[in-house]
């Protein structure tokens, strides 16, 4: 394990967590992540639990919206906007 991997606090690791996850990191400090996960059993199950977060999301936004509400919420939204217009 090289300094930089044992440099990475917890709290680091929480907060370049996205970014690892993007793939946005240089190597160095994404090396780093992938050594305090390595031994870090506490951030390694916050790291699984996050990377579920947006499937969750994803699957319950998926549903459609049914073609009448979606004319109507237009027309509706539409229809504020004439309104503030005049
Ligand atoms: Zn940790």
């Amino acid at each position: 394990m090289s300094d930089a991997a044992a440099n990475v606090s917890c709290e680091r690791l929480v907060a370049l967590l996205l970014h690892y996850l993007e793939g946005g990191l240089d190597a160095g400090t994404h090396a780093a992540i992938d050594a305090h996960l390595a031994h870090c059993p506490g951030c390694l199950e916050f790291t699984s639990q996050y990377k579920k977060t947006p499937v969750i999301c994803r699957e319950s936004l998926r549903r459609e919206m049914p073609a009448d509400l979606r004319d109507h919420l237009a027309e509706f939204v539409l229809g504020q906007q004439r309104q503030q217009q005049q």
